[in-house]
């Protein structure tokens, strides 16, 4: 690595209480040769309340190509650039990635100030499983390719998440219901902000207090991971089921099969259970 060359510095912001953010992230916005911000108005407000006068360069996805080349190029002459997005961590669902790449194939130190983001604090306030989760980022506009994704969501032991618009949250709050109906979801709503709502319930029961209600803000949602709970069929219920189901012709693994696709149970978790005795 040439001692002349510069770095990137992830740096991440508040996801909405402007006090979300680390001493270290404003020592590095106030150090840094550049800021490359999202939308340079809206970190503005960011940038006077902490006293930061450092210049900024707009990157954005519809710019983020020929940009990349002029940051590229400070870089490469020894020029220190501090990465930020409109909240949160950059890269995250937000520009960053193309450009993390492109530096680490030109030798360019890629650093982090770590910091907020939005689908972590919707993790561990859900209270469901935190490890191993899965990200999806935002779902598919397309019904269709969501309708899909949610299918295979409805089959996964572990806690999932993703972003979502508020135009689309009742249609694919509906499309849960329809697809993992009695499943717990977790509505993380406007997070750290004053009007803050977290709401752990089913996709019906968070649609029922919808009606009628126009839905704002910003939003995660969290979807607990298939297995055996109470609440969806006890393990004796699962049992008799399954001989039912062997009683009517079928063999022990359609029958496993087909209770759980009726109660969302994940299939290993059942298959385990019922074969291990
Ligand atoms: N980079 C960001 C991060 O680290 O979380 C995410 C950027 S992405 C473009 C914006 C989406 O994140 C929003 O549409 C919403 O789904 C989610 N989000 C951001 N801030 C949020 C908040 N305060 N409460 C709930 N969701 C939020």
């Amino acid at each position: 690595m040439n001692p002349k060359t510069g770095s990137l510095i992830l740096v991440a912001t508040p996801i909405g209480n402007l006090s979300d953010v680390s001493l270290r992230a404003i020592e590095t916005l106030r150090q840094a040769d550049y800021i490359a911000a999202e939308d340079t108005r809206h970190s503005g407000k960011l940038l006077k309340t902490y006293e930061i006068s450092t210049k900024m360069i707009s990157l954005h996805k519809f710019n983020e190509t020929e940009k990349r080349a002029q940051l590229l190029h400070l870089m490469q002459n020894g020029s220190t650039i501090a990465l930020i997005s409109d909240a949160g961590t950059p890269g995250i669902c937000d520009p960053g990635e193309d450009l993390v790449r492109a530096c680490i194939e030109q030798n360019i130190a890629v650093r982090s100030v770590p910091g907020a983001n939005a689908a972590l604090t919707a993790l561990v306030v859900s209270g469901f499983a935190t490890s191993p989760f899965s990200f999806y980022g935002f779902l598919p506009k397309k019904r269709a390719e969501r309708l899909t994704l949610l299918k295979t969501i409805a089959d996964i032991s572990h806690t999932t998440l993703f972003y979502e618009s508020p135009h689309r949250l009742l249609d694919t709050l509906s499309m849960i219901e329809e697809t993992i109906p009695r499943r717990r979801i977790c509505l993380c709503r406007e997070l750290t902000k004053l009007h803050e709502e977290i709401t752990r319930d089913t996709a019906a029961n968070i649609l029922a207090s919808y009606e009628k209600k126009t839905v704002k803000g910003e939003i995660v949602l969290v979807i607990e991971g298939a297995c055996l709970v109470e609440q969806t069929l006890t393990l004796p219920e699962a049992k008799a089921l399954v001989e039912e189901y062997i009683q009517t012709g079928m063999t022990k693994n359609e029958a496993i099969k087909e209770v759980c696709r009726r109660y969302q149970i994940h299939r290993q978790s059942l298959y385990r259970t019922l074969t291990s005795d």
